[in-house]
């Protein structure tokens, strides 16, 4: 089957491989509803190499740089022991629990949650150690984006998987106890990029996404450009069109849970393209390419151990570097935790450095890819 490239960018082939029981209480089709994946072209931008072979002229980056690296966060959770935040998903458990078992279940949680505060509360959280990831970026001459949820009272319709934190939650930032609203004012003030992480009930409806950027951008105090929707959760035959009218500029939500690669073939930003109106629209895509979870989750996914999983990132790379495209890694706060994964990251920034790649925020690369953009297809 030939594959038409304009059509793939627009989302056509996406929009009429979605499974037959798609709704917005699905998880989003992943990997496997993949036009390419079936031809074993995920992990190449056959896109990007056609427009090549074609005359096309790669992207620029500063400096001469051969490619760049996008660096994505979504912070899901904003402290391991917060009695709050687990009463809090507790209680969402239970206004959607359908059986009395599954009642019963999130009540002896309420218990379990209750013993867990009981033992740690002497204990420094975990997750506290925020000022790591911008120490580790500012090494390798870089900033990234993380996107923030708006916090629990500026969501409408709650669903079971939403981030629990309100933004006047504590946490410690740089030995220094603060709000979730000072922790995002400095994270600004030292250059790095604020995004929304929407609710996943947000991803069409536009009066909603307005509401909660509207939040976020309050405790910012200046204007929010960018989005990633939590779980992924999209719709593309309406999400591209509701993320433009609530104001976003970029996009980063397209890649996939299960697996890393190029969902669209390319690994260029390009405009989003609106289905229901065929028209393109003015929000530009930088497409997520790797995922931590998709590669290091040990339950789904591909279910890598850490020399195998910095194997695909340098595998990845090289294929971005050859079109001298944009590599987005999205790499979530919360796992920090866990050895492996932050290993992950740590060689991966280090490896970039030594391919001389250009690293920057979703904002950074988009203002960069607008500044010379030639569209693709
Ligand atoms: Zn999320």
């Amino acid at each position: 089957m030939t594959i038409n490239h304009q059509n793939l960018l627009q989302g056509c082939y996406e929009a009429e491989l979605l499974p037959s029981d798609f709704s917005p209480e699905r998880i989003v089709p992943d990997f496997a509803f993949n036009i390419l994946n079936p031809s074993g072209l995920l992990y190449r931008p056959v896109v990007d190499e056609e427009y090549l072979q074609n005359g096309g002229q790669k992207p620029g980056w500063p400096d001469g740089k051969p490619f760049a690296v996008c660096l994505t966060h979504d912070v899901d959770a904003v402290s391991a022991y917060s009695l709050k935040q687990s009463l809090r998903s507790r209680s969402s458990q239970l206004l959607n629990a359908g059986s009395a078992f599954q009642k019963v279940k999130s009540l002896m949680g309420v218990g379990m949650d209750l013993a867990s505060a009981g033992i740690h509360i002497q204990q420094k959280d975990p997750l506290h150690r925020y000022e790591r990831w911008l120490k580790a970026e500012k090494e390798c001459g870089a900033k990234s984006t993380f996107f923030f949820w708006p916090g629990l009272s500026a969501v409408t319709k709650r669903h079971h998987t939403d981030c629990t934190y309100e933004l006047y939650d504590s946490v410690v930032f740089d030995n220094q106890k603060c709000t979730v609203t000072e922790m995002i004012r400095e994270i600004d003030r030292q250059g790095w990029e604020i995004g929304l992480h929407p609710s996943w009930y947000s991803f069409d409806d536009a009066d909603e996404l307005k509401h909660q950027k509207g939040s976020l951008e309050k405790a910012l105090g200046h204007e929010i450009v960018s989005i990633r929707q939590h779980y992924l959760h999209y719709d593309i035959r309406v999400t591209p069109a509701v993320h433009s009218a609530a104001g976003f500029k970029y996009d980063s939500t397209l890649g996939f849970n299960d697996n890393i690669g190029f969902r669209f073939g390319t690994c260029y930003p390009w405009h989003l393209y609106d289905l229901k109106a065929e028209e393109e629209l003015p929000i530009m895509e930088i497409p997520l390419i790797i995922q931590d979870a998709a590669m290091l989750n040990p339950d789904k996914g591909m279910r890598l151990d850490e020399d195998t999983a910095f194997q695909y990132v340098k595998q990845i790379a090289e294929a971005v570097e050859k079109v001298g495209g944009v590599l987005t890694l999205l790499w979530h706060p919360n796992h920090i935790i866990k050895p492996d994964w932050w290993s992950v990251y740590l060689r991966s920034l280090e490896y970039f450095k030594e391919k001389n790649a250009w690293v920057g925020s979703v904002r950074e690369v988009g203002e960069r890819r607008k500044a010379s953009f030639r569209n693709v297809g």
